[in-house]
């Protein structure tokens, strides 16, 4: 169906605001549940799909709302540990949505654990030096219709992949809120957004199931620690000292390690769970022992997951990762204290889908095609 800009998105709706709009039209109070389920249980792609609604209100309902406000522009039909769906919204902006398989023995690809990776912006303000969505700076915010929706995209790709899947209605198992852009600059719609996929009258996905990763906005990890949904937090550390952190994450001057790691501990001991420290291995930038050592000492009184990821290198950047043999010194430095700590790519598969680079290619090659 053609998305109408004109129209708020269905998928920015929570049960009370959509029973508010239901009701100035004199709908009953179950109405919003009803039309929620249709679209997120049994995954209605047209108003006409909804065959219990009377005839004028689904009338009314697709001249006020937008089903899904974005449309799918390419995603690889092989089935691959990692699908990227590039998704277009109404302003032409594109924005992608990963789906990353993880392969298990004795299972096929096909019915294989899946993680799904969704953005928050379009492009990002942040302007960390070795990211793809960083370098485009930010265009806008993505609405929390716009980050719910992509989930939807997910599960109608899915669905449709076999009858099987499509009868028992695909799922996943994790949602991780690392594609592109800064999802604590643009914390009430993604604020929303978990609401409507925590809810049961939305996609009733567990929050311990939803991991959100910040570059370390430090006022709103504090307000994402009172949230009452509870989800798990990953943080884009990278740089041991402030010394190294500052020199590739402009965010570091305003929230310096002795800001960020007080907040990241606050919410820890509010949540009582793990959080992640994300540190992407960048050769000759913070590879060095006495960063993997310094780094020892942070996890260790975070109590907090290492996640070290080998820098995937970006079109028109000179970052590479450093050597296997100087990966597995470094978690091994990190392991040798009881840190808990995992290096990306040890089982052989390159499941990091480096954010903001497919878009990035398609933008290069629509600026070169006008
Ligand atoms: N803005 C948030 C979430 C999106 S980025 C954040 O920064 O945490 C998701 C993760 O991908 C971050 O840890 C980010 O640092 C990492 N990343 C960005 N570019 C990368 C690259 N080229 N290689 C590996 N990881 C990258
Ligand atoms: Fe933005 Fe995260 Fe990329 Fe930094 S790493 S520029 S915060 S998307």
């Amino acid at each position: 169906m053609k998305s109408n800009p004109a129209r708020a998105p269905l998928t920015g709706e929570t049960l009370d605001s959509l029973t508010a709009r239901l009701r100035e039209q004199g709908e009953p109070a179950y109405r919003a549940k009803q039309i929620l389920a249709w679209v997120y249980q049994k995954r209605a792609r047209s108003w006409e799909d909804m065959t219990d609604l009377a005839k004028p209100l689904r009338a009314w309902l697709a001249e006020t709302f937008d089903l899904l406000p974005m449309s799918l522009v390419h995603g690889k039909q092989s089935l691959d540990v990692t699908d990227k769906l590039l998704l277009e919204l109404n302003d032409q902006s594109l924005i992608e949505t990963v789906i990353i398989r993880v392969p298990q023995q004795g299972v096929g690809l096909e019915n294989s654990r899946k993680t799904i990776c969704i953005s928050t912006q379009v492009g990002c303000a942040m302007g960390c030096k070795f990211c793809a969505s960083g370098l485009m700076g930010l265009k806008r915010d993505l609405n929390a219709g716009e980050i719910v929706a992509q989930l939807l995209h997910v599960c109608y790709r899915e669905d449709a992949r076999t009858p099987r899947a499509r009868a028992e209605l695909a799922s996943f198992d994790n949602i991780v809120v690392m594609g592109m852009g800064e999802p604590l600059a643009n914390y009430e719609a993604i604020a929303t957004a978990l609401e409507i996929i925590n809810a049961d009258w939305g996609f009733g996905f567990g929050a311990r199931r939803i991991t959100l990763s910040t570059s370390g906005l430090v006022p709103n990890i504090l307000k994402l620690a009172d949230n009452p949904i509870g989800v798990r937090l990953a943080i884009s550390l990278h740089g041991a000292t402030d010394e190294v952190r500052s020199q590739i994450m402009p965010i570091n001057r305003a929230y310096p390690l002795a800001k960020l790691l007080p907040a990241v501990k606050a919410f820890s001991e509010k949540h009582g769970r793990m959080v992640t420290l994300e540190f992407i291995l960048i050769e000759g930038v913070n590879d060095s022992l006495d960063q993997a050592r310094k780094l020892r000492t942070i996890a260790r009184d975070l109590h907090a997951h290492v996640n070290l990821i080998p820098y995937n290198t970006v079109q028109g950047l000179t970052w590479k990762r450093p050597s296997l043999t100087r990966q597995k010194k470094f978690v091994e430095i990190l392991r040798e204290g009881r840190v808990s700590a995992t290096l990306r790519r040890e089982k052989g598969h390159d499941i990091d889908a480096a954010c903001g680079q497919l878009r990035l290619k398609t933008e290069k090659e629509r600026a070169a095609a006008d």
